[in-house]
């Protein structure tokens, strides 16, 4: 079988058992919102910390302050207060605070739309663009986190060493109908199933088109 209609077989089966898992924070902040601000702070977040975490510390944020203008008009310890627990929560408060300020005054209170725009917000890097872009704006991206670049490569679609390669190489390789649910399939899967150090194998729907499987 070719490598691309593996990708799209693996892909489709993937969709099939989506329903058995809950979606990734951020995919649910934006389908509830649709608001891009809420969609780019919450991934800001929802970096090394557990999804319960962020979405109490998102909730507890918006309830304060759910705009730039709110946001960097809060103290930093108003903000740490209301993220705490979350990964390096006072890094993350400080960066909130900053982009809230900058969007407010160089883009009249707006997240932009234009990825290299977003890229020069300082804290935000290619993963969190292009989730704004996909679950903020409807945009193509193909946000790649851990599990997005650890699963391709057990597959054998791809070998590379970091996700900024990982999403060059997938750019060629994924049909762009799958895009747009890429990450959210990827992550739930890498949650739940192909876990970092012991990948449930023996129950994984994808088994048969796995170069891991194979070896192991
Ligand atoms: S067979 Fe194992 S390594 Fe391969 S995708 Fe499934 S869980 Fe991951």
């Amino acid at each position: 079988m070719k490598l691309r209609d593996r990708i799209s077989k693996t892909i489709e089966i993937l969709k099939r058992n989506s329903a058995n898992f809950k979606s990734p924070v951020v995919t649910e902040i934006a389908g509830r919102t649709k608001d891009p601000f809420k969609v780019l702070i919450s991934c800001l977040l929802s970096l090394r910390t557990k999804d319960a975490v962020t979405w109490k510390a998102s909730e507890r944020l918006f309830k304060i302050a759910d705009t730039p203008e709110k946001i960097s008009a809060l103290s930093l310890e108003e903000i740490e207060r209301a993220i705490y627990p979350v990964g390096f929560y006072r890094t993350k408060a400080k960066r909130i605070k900053e982009i809230s300020k900058i969007l407010k005054e160089k883009y009249n209170s707006r997240v932009p739309n234009d990825f290299n725009e977003l890229l020069k917000l300082k804290g935000v890097g290619r993963k969190t663009a292009n989730i704004v872009m996909v679950y903020g704006f409807g945009k193509e991206g193909l946000p790649i986190d851990t599990h997005c670049h650890r699963i391709p490569n057990r597959l054998g679609w791809i070998k590379t060493k970091k996700p900024e390669d990982t999403e060059k190489a997938l750019r060629k390789l994924i049909p762009k109908k799958y895009w747009f649910e890429f990450n959210d399939l990827f992550v739930q899967f890498g949650q739940n199933i192909c876990k970092p150090l012991k990948p449930m194998c023996n129950i994984c729907p994808i088994k048969g088109y796995c170069d891991y499987y194979k070896r192991n």
